[in-house]
């Protein structure tokens, strides 16, 4: 029996370059964004300039988290408290906790076969809530459709947070995933597409967004040294009325963040040759079924999900069995949530669960897969074939 032995979690070790500047960095011992000797561009600030140009948004901000992003997305685009705030029920944990603690109130909503947001369960809710924002998650990386979503979201006067977690680099049409709404967050933790360990970032075209948004994270009145900040004007009226929730970017991350953007866009070809080659072998199985991808949809393949074809009482021993020959599946029907796959109606805080039929069904039969790049094309396809063969197995098909 194949086993596989090399490990879901591991990255590629950080570049040459990247290490030797993070030890210059370290060697003048300014780690700080705001301390910089006169005439210094800080590393923060670097990346900022270097991420909105690659992004194509007019300001980018470096903050701590991608959760943080989120928030003072939210609070900068005016949140107020206890404003409903619409977001796809299938998410992770700091997407809804980022909601709360901005002061929102989460209304969930359903999400399709295919893991996008249901376009008519938004357009129900944005109708009975009168929610003003929306937070929408393109998780896993499937984009929904954006000139729905964008429809409904004019129609209803609603503000779109982008949630781009898992699609830094993707595509829809042509435009970059985070250019579709009023403001966008990516996280750079240390599993999505630049891994710096945590860190965030904001991206906007509203200058009134970024001003306060700059102010939140921490920038005290130095605002004026970000690398991708709107003009001063912007901050008039700003500067004293935007409280400080430090959440600031420092320089060490920030350099391991530009040695990385520097070949993201390479990056995400390797990923998506690793994703096509574990979903040319799950198809060879009858039992598994695989995202259709849509044409216009140009998705970084960091992670694949599948549906097998077995009933809620054979996942548990279907998943046990892929972890006895070294393959890392989740579940995300089960009823607690284990490692990252939280679902809707296991964040308690939020009160009473709302009710998603919908999603649950959708998420009962799903599995997801981890494709780091430390893995290869063949390293997919012994992969694929053992997921195949367990599914056989657990089906009694083989
Ligand atoms: C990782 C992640 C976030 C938040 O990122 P952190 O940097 O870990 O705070 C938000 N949304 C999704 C879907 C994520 O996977």
């Amino acid at each position: 029996m194949t086993i596989f032995d090399k490990p879901f979690t591991q990255q590629e070790p950080i570049d040459e370059a990247t290490i030797a500047r993070v030890g210059d960095i370290l060697r003048t011992g300014r780690l700080h964004r705001y301390n910089t000797v006169p005439g210094e561009v800080s590393e923060a600030a670097a990346l900022e300039a270097e991420y909105a140009k690659w992004q194509g948004a007019d300001y980018a901000l470096a903050c701590a988290s991608g959760g943080y992003a989120l928030a003072v997305a939210l609070k900068a685009a005016g949140l107020k408290v206890g404003d409903p705030v619409l977001a796809n029920a299938y998410t992770l944990a700091p997407v809804p906790g980022a909601i709360h603690n901005a002061g929102g109130v989460p209304v969930f909503v359903e999400i399709d076969e295919e893991w996008h947001i249901d376009i008519a369960d938004l357009e129900a809710k944005a109708a009975s809530s009168g929610a003003k924002f929306l937070m929408l998650s393109h998780m896993r990386g499937h984009i929904a459709d954006m000139d729905a979503v964008g429809d409904i979201c004019e129609r209803y006067g609603i503000t779109m947070v982008e949630d781009c977690a898992h699609t830094m680099g993707a595509h829809w049409r042509g435009k970059r995933s985070g250019n579709f709404g009023h403001v966008a967050a990516f996280s750079l933790q240390t599993y999505k597409h630049i891994n710096t360990g945590e860190g965030g970032l904001l991206t906007t075209n509203d200058p009134q967004i970024a001003a306060r948004a700059t102010i939140m994270s921490g920038s005290y009145m130095l605002y004026g040294s970000h690398g991708a900040g709107p003009d001063e004007a912007a901050f008039d009226g700003i500067r004293t009325a935007t409280p400080n929730y430090s959440g600031r970017m420092d320089n060490l991350r920030a350099a391991i963040a530009r040695g990385q953007l520097v070949g993201l866009d390479e990056k995400v070809e390797r990923w998506n040759r690793l994703y096509r080659a574990l979903d040319t072998g799950l198809r060879k199985s009858n039992a598994i079924t695989t995202p259709v991808r849509r044409d216009h949809e140009h998705y970084v393949g960091s992670s694949l999900q599948f549906r097998p074809a077995l009933d809620a009482s054979q996942f548990p021993d279907f998943i046990t069995a892929c972890a006895k020959r070294g393959v890392d599946v989740k579940w995300f029907g089960a009823n607690k949530p284990t490692a990252f796959t939280s679902r809707y109606d296991s964040w308690e805080y939020l009160g009473e669960p709302q009710d998603l039929p919908q999603t649950r069904n959708v998420l009962s039969n799903t599995c997801d897969i981890r494709v780091p790049l430390t893995f290869d094309e063949a390293d997919c396809a012994v992969i694929g074939s053992i997921i195949v063969d367990e599914c056989s197995r657990a089906t009694g098909h083989v």
